[in-house]
């Protein structure tokens, strides 16, 4: 039986659940509730003993770090070290994204040493299998699709990004309309290939309950993908990245109707003011299931930026109700991120998470930010440090450019305005 299914039958609040609610700061009631509606997935399956992580309503922001090796650069260390390094600075879960390499080998070392929920795409490995064995991914049958999927989620992976939404009609919709940047996910565009060269119906779709039974099986978690996404400001919110939302929609219903956990994948690249939009046209169209968001970008001229760009698109984004952001690191559009990269998107992904759990009122969220203003009410720069996202990045800053007075900063200098009026206010100043 699957967390979502005891949850129904028994209705009774588990260990799992009061652990949670712990993590969160709310009632184990409130949890349950929301497990049981759809509107919060539990994301753990059966196989591995790591700490499950909660996504949707009334909880936390919760930000995944994508990492994996690529055709043209597969360090099995590189990626467990991006892994750890995308945890240390607050990532919630992990995605291994890896097509290049041994990547069964690659996803084990990566399981064996993390302990927070992993996800993938099982369409990578399958296409890439079968462009080896069966002479072009375009060859992959189903029966390769659903065993990949099944020894992924047998190793221990927690979730699962499946684009089932990208059905025929979604494409011819896609092909009639025209778009400036057609299709931009990986899945969708492996699927679409697949489709258009055998003429027929995209097998993750029709075999759909195959896929609920396997993902039962293991209690996963499965993350309806948007295959097509809008990949440019311009194709943003048209017919086809609709179509196949509907299509999701649909399937979110025989998910849960199944005892299978779900959460959807939104856009991209969304200009700012049509981010609310599409975020309530998601929850309205999906049950209110967890909302999970690639940044959206809100601009497409900053590659080597596009961190900042997605996480002012995240925090829109989870202000109107996203649930769960997928960073995005300095390399995005330009190459496979380092370590360095990754540190940066989990920072910038964070903020904007953070940012959005305060506008939503989560309880907790101030306290971080009050707790800082304190300190700098105080001129207290060990609690600042303490405090700051990144410690050490905050101290090398200062320390790099100490002030005569080293109780104040070079901003101001002896002009500093909170010690002048905490002087003048007798605010005591840390010594
Ligand atoms: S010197 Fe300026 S920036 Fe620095 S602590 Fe004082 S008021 Fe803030």
């Amino acid at each position: 039986m699957t967390r979502l299914e005891r949850a129904l039958k028994r209705g009774k609040v588990t260990e799992e659940i009061n652990l949670l609610a712990r993590y969160e700061h709310t009632i184990p009631e409130t949890i349950l509730n929301n497990v049981i509606s759809g509107e919060i997935a539990v994301c753990k399956s059966d196989v591995r003993n790591i700490k499950p992580v909660a996504i949707g309503k009334g909880l936390r922001i919760k930000v995944n770090a994508n990492i994996g090796t690529s055709s043209d650069a597969s360090s099995i260390e590189e990626e467990v070290e991006k892994a750890h390094t995308a945890i240390e600075y607050g990532a919630d879960m992990i995605m291994d994204l890896s097509t290049g390499g041994d990547i069964p080998e690659i996803r084990k070392r990566i399981l064996d040493s993390v302990d927070v929920p992993v996800g993938t795409v099982p369409i990578y490995e399958t296409a890439l299998w079968a462009a080896k064995n069966s002479k072009g991914m375009v060859h992959m049958t189903s029966d390769d699709i659903f065993r990949v999927i099944d020894e992924q989620l047998a190793q221990g992976v927690d979730f699962i990004t499946v684009h089932c939404g990208v059905t025929q009609a979604v494409v011819e919709r896609l092909i009639e309309q025209g778009r400036l940047t057609d299709i931009v996910s990986r899945g969708g565009a492996f699927i679409v290939e697949w489709m258009l060269y055998n003429k027929k119906e995209n097998p993750l779709y029709v075999e759909f309950d195959r896929l609920l039974e396997i993902a039962k099986k293991y209690d996963a978690t499965l993350s309806l993908g948007d295959g097509i996404r809008p990949g440019c400001l311009a194709d943003a919110t048209d017919r086809a990245q609709i179509s196949e939302l509907i299509v999701l929609g649909e399937l979110v219903d025989r998910s849960q109707s199944a005892g299978v956990q779900v959460i959807v994948e939104g856009p991209g690249h969304v200009p700012i003011n049509q981010i609310e939009t599409n975020i309530k046209i998601m929850k309205d169209l999906c049950n209110n299931a967890p909302f999970y968001v690639l940044g959206p970008l809100v601009t497409d001229g900053s590659a080597g930026y596009d961190h900042i760009t997605a996480a002012i698109g995240g925090a829109v984004a989870g202000m109107s109700g996203a649930d769960f952001i997928c960073y995005v690191t300095p390399a995005e559009h330009l190459c496979l991120p380092s370590k360095e990269d990754v540190k940066l998107g989990v920072i910038a992904a964070r903020i904007a998470a953070h940012a959005a759990d305060i506008a939503r009122g989560w309880t907790g969220a101030r306290e971080w930010d009050d707790n800082m203003s304190e300190a700098r009410k105080n001129l207290d720069w060990e609690k600042m440090y303490e405090l700051n996202i990144d410690p050490e990045h905050a101290r090398k800053l200062r320390s790099a450019n100490l002030p005569n007075d080293d109780k104040l900063c070079t901003m101001c200098g002896e002009f500093c305005a909170v010690n002048k009026i905490g002087n003048i206010l007798g605010v005591t100043r840390k010594e």
